[in-house]
């Protein structure tokens, strides 16, 4: 899946294990073969008009330069507003947030802002494919730690192994892609415990932080302590169907705050205004009521995604959070998961995303494949009606 070609000569050495990413590859498969593609996560769905309007009031205000390097003021403070509405801990506008470019600036800020050469992150796999290469880029290595499927469950054995002098942070994802889970309060206890123990800084990936069916999302940074040592990183794209706009953020105390402006200011410098103009009207009007109707909408496709995987007979794990299922495909054909998805995206035309790629080397959970239901019901239905026609091999 994760395709090379002969054009790749002149990659430097740190980014040559990572390929083509994942996301590119199977949207390109799917869309050759006419596949619905239910890969790469994106919702089809626009986001709310009035959120398109403020960007075309904005481009036609003028607001067509350079925007401040840390983010506009009112964004900033719909964060820190945002943050605060939901019991997330105050963060100051001034000093404590970036806009970044997605989630994805925002890791990469904090990652190459903060850490050495040589230094270690903690990572649990099947991990989000950007950690690992971003680790790589900063020239620090990645330790990946793989709780067993399905449960995927964090502990405190798995992480202490795994420590030595030079670890100086741990990544977390909750609500977690592609495994779905929310972590509960005793994972982030110990991973919180550690942190404070070992003076370790916690990137806290928060993403899909709405997005969540069986249990509330708690951010690591409002555990005893933590507050000092972590990054809180979010997005538009998920909440407001809008993953194109790539308007992210990172939530720090002061000296972590200093270090991601550090590397925003030479990645990207600054976002466009006009998006980010419409990203605080988002989380000023939007929040609550999208909150609600787009929880509701995504309970309602998770159920019948869930329903039709299990009828077609395979075996999917119920996601806590995130609009990703995780299911065991193995009732269905004794291949690996890549080649799995290869047999439906060429015999039933449709997309999904091999587990083993969010792991070490590729080679753990081999028995899994990813699908994501950011999806009119319509389409999920399609891909099912698809799914039905696979053969048990
Ligand atoms: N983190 C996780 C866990 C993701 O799934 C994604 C993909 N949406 C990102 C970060 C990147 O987010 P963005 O598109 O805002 O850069
Ligand atoms: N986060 C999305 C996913 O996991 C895709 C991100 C991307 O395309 N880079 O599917």
């Amino acid at each position: 899946m994760n395709q090379q070609d002969d054009s790749t000569g002149r990659i430097c050495s740190r980014l040559t294990p990572f390929g083509t990413t994942i996301f590119t590859t199977i949207s390109r498969r799917a869309n050759s073969v006419g596949a619905v593609n239910l890969g790469q996560g994106f919702p089809d769905e626009d986001p709310p008009e009035d959120l398109i309007q403020a960007t075309i009031d904005s481009l036609r205000a003028g607001h067509n330069q350079y925007a401040p390097m840390p983010g506009i003021d009112s964004l900033r403070q719909a964060i820190a507003d945002d943050q605060a509405g939901r019991g997330r801990g105050t963060w100051a506008a001034s000093d404590e947030i970036t806009v970044t470019s997605g989630a994805t600036g925002a890791l990469a800020a904090s990652i190459l802002g903060t850490l050495e050469q040589d230094d270690e992150v903690i990572l649990f796999d099947p991990a989000y494919d950007a950690y690992p290469a971003l680790v790589a880029m900063a020239g620090a290595k990645s330790v990946r730690l793989a709780p067993a499927a399905p449960e995927f469950r964090i502990t405190r054995e798995l992480i202490e192994k795994a420590l030595t002098p030079r670890t100086r942070m741990i990544l977390v994802n909750t609500p977690w892609n592609p495994t779905g889970r929310i972590l509960d309060d005793g994972e982030l206890g110990i991973i919180a415990d550690i942190c404070r123990q070992h003076d370790l800084i916690c990137v806290s990936d928060e993403v899909y932080e709405r997005m969540v069916f069986t249990a509330p999302h708690r951010s690591i940074s409002t555990l005893p302590g933590m507050r000092d040592r972590t990054i809180v990183i979010s997005s538009m794209g998920k909440t407001y169907s809008c993953t194109g706009w790539k308007v992210g953020w990172a939530c720090a105390p002061p000296d972590l705050t200093a270090a991601i402006r550090a590397a925003h200011q030479f990645l990207v410098f600054s976002i466009p205004q006009p998006l980010q103009e419409a990203a605080a009207r988002a989380l000023n009007h939007h929040a609550e009521a999208w909150d609600e109707t787009l929880t509701d909408s995504y309970q309602a496709r998770r159920s019948f995604l869930l329903d039709g995987l299990r009828e077609v007979g395979m075996q999917p794990i119920e996601p806590e959070g995130t609009y990703f299922i995780l299911t065991d495909y193995t009732p269905l054909g004794d291949e690996n998961d890549i080649a799995f998805c290869d047999r439906l995206l060429e015999t039933v035309k449709v997309a999904a995303v091999p587990c083993s790629i969010f792991t070490r080397d590729g080679l753990g959970t081999r028995d899994y494949v990813r699908f994501a239901f950011c999806k009119p019901l319509t389409v999920l239905e399609e891909a099912l009606k698809r799914l039905r026609g696979l053969q048990r091999l």
